[in-house]
């Protein structure tokens, strides 16, 4: 009856349902936000603690197995089932998101909840462990990533508690973990693409240096093309936008994301080729992009290392030098 292509495990341990509620915080007037309900064992619960529950489901059998299980009970006037994909509708108003989604979308979907407005309190959602460890790790960490970086720049995320596998029918084949993911208010004053732009490139090899990756020929003539474009059009981008604009901004971040193989320390292909001292009007560049680096003390430090204060840094003392990443 379940369909794995859609990611359908459902939650049958009712002390760690209630586990996940009690770590929620819910308000009693609080709008909630589900997705996934499924067959609606969260979602009772959820009716139990706050004021209404707004749950997008894709799979039609289960809104009305959802609908079915609510009707003629006091709960149905305060439940609203969205028929549809989550990542195509448009979410309504909500105070606090608590989810145990299907894993595959996890990435776009984390960033699309970051990029909606007005932004919500916080958002309790199981994810598959490892997802949830690359969303929580700090420089150092094995798992430390662009995904980590980036949502933590938008962020703070705490680990809540782990879930073994077997408390889902089916068990799926990882185990999980839920995450508490709350949105900085006010987010902090960058350029989400210049900044999605850099950290891009510093962990497209997280574990060589900066001053490596740097002098890559395709970081360079890409950062070069930038540079000239701005300067013929003798404009440079500040670093501040407005809400609509960031909220766009955000939302692109989560469309790269998706993929969770993000370390390509291991792959070896044509991008790896550094640029050597023969062309001379290029090697220009290439110095005024490696004085940026010595400046701030960049060039021997690796990516798993740095710290969000050390990416806004780079990347203001990059935008200072005119070098811009979007
Ligand atoms: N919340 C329930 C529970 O904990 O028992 C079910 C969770 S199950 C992991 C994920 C649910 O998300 C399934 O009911 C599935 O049909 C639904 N789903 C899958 N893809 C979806 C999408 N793109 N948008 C909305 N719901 C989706």
């Amino acid at each position: 009856p379940f369909h794995k292509s859609k990611g359908q495990h459902i939650l049958k341990n009712p002390l760690l349902i209630d586990s996940i509620i009690q770590k929620s915080g819910i308000k009693s007037t609080d709008v909630i936000l589900e997705i996934g309900p499924g067959t609606g064992n969260l979602t009772k619960k959820l009716l139990e603690a706050g004021k209404s529950v707004v749950a997008v489901e894709l799979d039609p059998r289960m809104v009305l197995e959802l609908q079915r299980r609510f009707q003629g009970t006091p709960y149905s006037n305060r439940l609203k089932v969205i028929q549809g994909d989550v990542l195509k509708c448009d979410l309504p108003y909500f105070d606090i998101c608590v989810a145990n989604i299907p894993y595959q979308i996890s990435s776009p979907l984390t960033f699309k909840l970051l990029s909606h407005r007005p932004l919500f309190r916080c958002a309790v959602i199981m994810f598959q462990r490892e997802f949830a460890m690359r969303l929580v790790a700090q420089p150092g960490d094995t798992l430390y990533c662009r995904l980590s970086v980036n949502t933590q720049l938008l962020a703070r995320v705490n680990h809540l508690l782990k879930v073994g596998r077997n408390n889902f029918r089916p068990p799926p084949k990882v185990d999980s973990s839920v995450v508490r993911i709350e949105p900085r208010k006010p987010l902090p004053p960058v350029n989400f693409k210049e900044w999605d732009g850099l950290v891009r490139i510093c962990f497209n090899r997280k574990n060589k240096t900066l001053g490596s990756l740097f002098r890559q020929k395709t970081v360079l003539s890409l950062l070069e093309k930038n540079f000239k474009t701005l300067q013929a059009l003798q404009l440079t981008p500040d670093g501040s936008s407005d809400d609509a604009e960031i909220s766009l901004c955000v939302s692109a971040l989560g469309d790269t994301l998706g993929d969770m193989s993000m370390d390509r320390d291991e792959v070896k292909d044509d991008d790896d080729v550094e640029m050597d001292d023969g062309d001379t009007k290029t090697s220009e560049f290439k110095d005024k992009v490696l004085s940026v680096l010595k400046l701030g003390g960049f060039e021997d430090k690796r990516s798993s290392k740095l710290t969000q204060t050390d990416f806004m840094h780079l990347l203001s003392l990059f935008n200072k030098a005119g070098i811009h990443f979007s």
